[in-house]
């Protein structure tokens, strides 16, 4: 749970020497088959480091992660090599994932031979297949990442991770820094994926409207926290946590007949280096208690219902 700095997180410390911090705690999750799981918060709560330490780029020094009942953090040899190739990362920048000069059609080969996924003579036919897939043109294959407007590119980033037939995605803002105008496009081809090949999703993102759009259920951070995780409609409709409150709350509404308060997310989000004491949200939350400044919430089924961590979090009003 304690690990080495990802990107965010170092920037939070920049300046500073380089140490480890606990970036995440009581994190709690599980995404089924052929699910989306949507992840949200703030930027800094640690979503992207829990979306690396699902695809073991960082390694988390306690805790686990299990596939298919396996815990995956003891993989090594051959089961290592297949967890990486079955669950895949897409990034919000895809050339995180993309080499600069290969062109697409030999990246698209790279990894079907590294992976041995197809017999060398069917390797054109399956990266024309796959470009198909992401409804991009054939002729892509002779072209380079820099040739692609960003919305193709991220079409180019998923049919590399679709490559090598994985189970799981695990995308991190893959639309955010997309125009909005091709957002929609791009969330819509994750859904007719998941759908046509059965994958499991993870999709984190700060957008509540997008996550709303896409997923199945749920789990909102705060601080490298779980704070509340159930089905997405159940959230949205009566949300437990005050965190996840606010946050729906901001969300501007579509319907201008239907009011809504617009109160964003009172104050900053704290240090990840020096979270606060007790329950992490106790500086910005307008209910605490004195109590919620030294006891620390659980994450757990209080009064029935989903998890959500709130000392004060009653009965699921749904
Ligand atoms: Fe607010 Fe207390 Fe609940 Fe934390 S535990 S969210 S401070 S009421
Ligand atoms: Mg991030």
């Amino acid at each position: 749970k304690a690990f080495p700095l990802g990107r965010s997180l170092a920037d939070a410390l920049r300046g500073r020497p380089q140490r480890a911090l606990q970036a995440l705690g009581g994190v709690s999750l599980s995404v089924n088959r052929g699910e989306t799981l949507g992840v949200v918060g703030e930027s800094g709560c640690g979503k992207s480091t829990l979306a690396r330490c699902l695809v073991r780029l960082y390694e988390p020094d306690c805790g686990a992660v299990r596939f298919e009942g396996k815990d995956v953090l003891g993989l090594t040899g051959e089961a290592r090599r297949s967890y990486h190739r079955r669950v895949q990362m897409v990034f919000q920048d895809p050339y995180a994932s993309l080499n600069p000069r290969l062109s697409v059609g030999d990246a698209l080969a790279e990894a079907l031979t590294v992976h041995r996924i197809v017999e060398p003579s069917a390797t054109r036919d399956r990266v024309g297949a796959l470009l198909d897939l992401v409804h991009l043109p054939r002729d892509a294959a002779d072209r380079y990442p820099h040739e692609f407007s960003g919305g193709q590119r991220q079409r180019v980033g998923i049919a590399r991770a679709l490559a090598v037939e994985p189970s799981v995605i695990i995308a991190d803002e893959p639309v955010s820094a997309l125009d909005v105008s091709v957002q929609a496009q791009v969330v819509n081809l994750f859904l007719e994926l998941q759908d046509r090949l059965g994958l499991s999703l993870v999709f984190i993102t700060h957008d509540l409207r997008l996550v709303r759009h896409v997923s199945h259920r749920l789990a909102v951070m705060y601080l490298g926290k779980v704070v509340e995780t159930g089905d997405t409609e159940a959230v949205f409709t009566a949300p437990r946590h005050p965190y996840t409150r606010a946050l729906i709350a901001a969300v501007p509404q579509v319907d201008p007949h239907q009011r809504s308060t617009r109160e964003a997310v009172r104050g900053e989000l704290p240090s990840p280096i020096a979270p606060p004491p007790g329950c992490p949200f106790h500086p910005r939350c307008p209910i605490a208690e004195p109590r919620c400044r030294t006891e620390v919430p659980a994450l757990d089924r209080r009064h029935g219902g989903w998890p959500v961590a709130c000392h004060l979090a009653g009965a699921p009003s749904t």
